[in-house]
């Protein structure tokens, strides 16, 4: 379970980013919808550590992440908005690499785990290919592939669905879906199919705050 309580960041700039946020989210695929410049990025950046926020808190299975953001790192996966510029290497070389890099020296261990990762996200038969020369799909799978090294129990992702025709769309979103069976993930789209097709709660955002949060169909019904 993931508790954000009273959250706020404003930017240099004066832009209210995140204004009093609240939420609990527990293990499933919860969905974070909100048009453009909502404040959705902002927020998974802070549940990330990669911002601070000025002030609130936020808890990880009962761990204080703004007081240790160590140990919640080690828990992440995140794949953030437009990411990927890849060189020429394999899809199997790369999530290789990052494996390595993710500090999974065990050899045996690493080739196990690429090569599920590889299997779950549909990516095996494509391995030897360059992640470059992926479709728009391929390439958020190969995304999530590499957020899911090293098991985390947190999977952040921000608006992946941007850009993918329907059939990518939904392999996509039901890639995410069966990962949540066993952690939290946080998915942030502008699209509401996103979160009615597969989401079991989500909350709505705009302007920083949250407007409400729920069951999908319940939220959506009481705007
Ligand atoms: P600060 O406001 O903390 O001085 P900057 O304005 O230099 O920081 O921006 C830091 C980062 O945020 C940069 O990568 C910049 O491109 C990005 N950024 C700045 N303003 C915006 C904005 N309005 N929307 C999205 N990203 C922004
Ligand atoms: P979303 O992901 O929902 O589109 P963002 O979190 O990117 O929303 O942006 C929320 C608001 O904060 C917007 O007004 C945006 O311009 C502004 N913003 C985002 N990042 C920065 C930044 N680094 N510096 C200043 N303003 C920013």
């Amino acid at each position: 379970m993931l508790t954000l309580r009273h959250l706020h960041k404003t930017y240099a700039n004066g832009v209210h980013a995140t204004n009093d946020i609240s939420l609990d989210i527990p293990t499933g695929l919860f969905g974070l919808l909100g048009p453009n410049g909502a404040g959705k990025s902002s927020l998974m950046r802070t549940i990330a550590t990669l911002q601070t926020p000025d002030s609130g808190s936020i808890h990880f299975d009962g761990v204080d992440v703004l007081q240790n953001p160590q140990a919640l790192r080690r828990q992440l996966g995140y794949l953030p908005q437009d990411f990927g510029v890849y060189p020429k290497v394999s899809a199997l070389e790369l999530l290789n690499h990052f494996a390595v890099l993710k500090g999974i020296t065990q050899r045996g261990e690493r080739k196990e785990m690429v090569e599920g990762l590889l299997h779950q996200t549909n990516l095996w038969d494509a391995r030897h290919r360059a992640v470059h020369s992926y479709s728009g799909g391929m390439r958020q799978r190969f995304g999530i592939a590499q957020a899911l090294l090293g098991a985390p129990r947190l999977v952040i992702v921000d608006e992946p669905t941007a850009g993918l025709d329907p059939d990518e769309r939904n392999r996509f979103l039901n890639l995410l879906a069966r990962i949540g069976e066993q952690v939290v993930v946080i998915l942030s789209t502008h699209i509401v199919e996103d979160v009615t097709d597969l989401c079991p709660r989500m909350a709505i955002i705009a302007a920083g705050r949250v407007l409400v949060a729920g069951e999908p169909q319940a939220a959506i019904d009481t705007l």
